[in-house]
């Protein structure tokens, strides 16, 4: 663990407890040093270039396609795109997917713990559409409700969105058994695995899904980059989400054709250096022990849920022993924005509010959560930190009345 947290060197500052992994990973030495090098030795715009050192560009940022190919197991490297994050995936494929599937009378689901990046570009496309949209229901228990999503595959929905993992909750669902149902009734499989790719082995072939979101800052790697899988055949069908320089065969004033894949869905000179950082990010994590990183952090979560439910006045929220990254909680009768103030004050980053998905946060009842989110980084000293200060919360709020 010591050695594992030296290689982030935001981890060294005195009295910091990060727990906001959820949001965005601190980033270890390999990636800032990637990025670094790319700016000092290799800096140049990629393809086409007759260069030296665009030839070095477009290598280290093709060579970064290539990586994420195999860290999700791609059948192609032209099947992985390079977008902003995941909300720019979602926005890709509600623009362009959309355009091609979505016609008047058709139905999208997505399920009821999405993030706005799910919810809004697919609600604005069934908008543009005339399409509906549908949440697909929670048990009463806190899960994805599978019979219920089976009823509303009755209607054969055109597109189904599910989010492997819920960032504001950490509980997962089983995919397979939803992505084969939706795919029994011929709808187009979209997963939102933003909060997937830290914490499991992604494969997207045994999945069975027809397309794959994530982004690189909450991998270990830069803001501002992140990647779409989708299958060869749709992508080749799709119209192009952008226009402009990189995505066109031919130009002329009256007509253009448009590049094959990837380069029809990246328009404009790509984040280059984020890129590389990403396929870096990736690499770092393809060479840790990925089991024992998954064991520890659900151990992690584990105890910090053993730890809050025996504290009085604390709410857990769909907190499974399953659960993946994150655990979600209210102090009973207190705002969660003063939690999070409390332990900002003890050096402890957490995120209070509604975490983009404000549709969850009606289902449960409430304006907002706290929600501790843990990395490999991450040890159970600092989880003990957050319970002696929730706990001393409860003291004074005690105190007080
Ligand atoms: N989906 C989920 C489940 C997320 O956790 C997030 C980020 N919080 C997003 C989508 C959006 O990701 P980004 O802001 O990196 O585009």
């Amino acid at each position: 663990m010591e050695s594992l947290r030296l290689q982030f060197p935001a981890l060294q500052q005195a009295g910091l407890i990060y727990l906001d992994n959820a949001a965005t990973t601190q980033k270890p030495h390999d990636v800032i040093e990637a990025m670094s090098q790319f700016y000092l030795r290799d800096n140049a715009n990629v393809h086409r270039g007759a260069h030296r050192l665009s030839a070095r560009a477009t290598r280290a940022f093709e060579g970064a396609r290539a990586t994420l190919a195999q860290f999700i197991n791609a059948p192609a490297q032209h099947e992985v795109i390079f977008t902003r994050g995941t909300t720019e995936a979602m926005n890709l494929l509600a623009s362009s997917l959309a355009t091609m599937q979505l016609h008047p009378g058709d139905h999208v689901l997505v399920d009821q713990w999405a993030h706005h990046a799910s919810i809004v570009p697919w609600q604005q496309a069934c908008h543009r559409h005339g399409a509906t949209l549908h949440a697909i229901p929670m048990t009463a228990a806190g899960r994805l409700d599978f019979d219920a999503f089976r009823a509303l595959l009755r209607q054969h929905p055109k597109v189904v969105v599910l989010t492997g993992i819920s960032n504001a909750l950490g509980c997962r669902v089983e995919l397979e058994p939803f992505i084969a149902a939706a795919k029994a009734v011929g709808a187009t499989v979209i997963i939102d695995g933003a909060q997937m790719v830290a914490h499991s082995h992604i494969d997207v072939q045994a999945l069975g899904c027809d397309f794959f979101a994530f982004s690189g800052h909450k991998m270990y790697g830069p803001t501002g980059i992140g990647a779409l899988w989708g299958k060869t055949e749709l992508l080749e069908a799709m119209p192009p989400y952008q226009f402009g320089g990189e995505m066109i065969a031919s130009v002329s004033f009256e007509h253009s054709s448009f590049n094959q894949l990837p380069f029809k869905f990246e328009a404009g000179t790509p984040a280059i250096a984020e890129a590389i950082g990403l396929g870096a990010a990736a690499q770092w994590l393809m060479r840790q022990d990925r089991h024992s990183v998954a064991a520890h952090e659900q151990q992690l979560l584990q105890y910090a849920q053993q730890q809050l439910r025996q504290l009085d006045g604390i709410t857990l929220y769909s907190a499974f022993a399953d659960n993946v990254g994150s655990l979600a909680f209210n102090v009973d009768g207190e705002h969660h924005q003063d939690i999070g103030v409390w332990l900002d004050q003890a050096g402890i980053a957490v995120r209070c509010g509604h975490h983009c998905c404000q549709p969850l946060m009606q289902h449960l009842g409430v304006k907002g959560t706290c929600r501790l989110s843990v990395a490999a980084y991450n040890t159970h000293a600092e989880i003990d930190a957050v319970i002696a200060a929730i706990s001393d919360y409860l003291e004074f709020i005690d105190d007080d009345a």
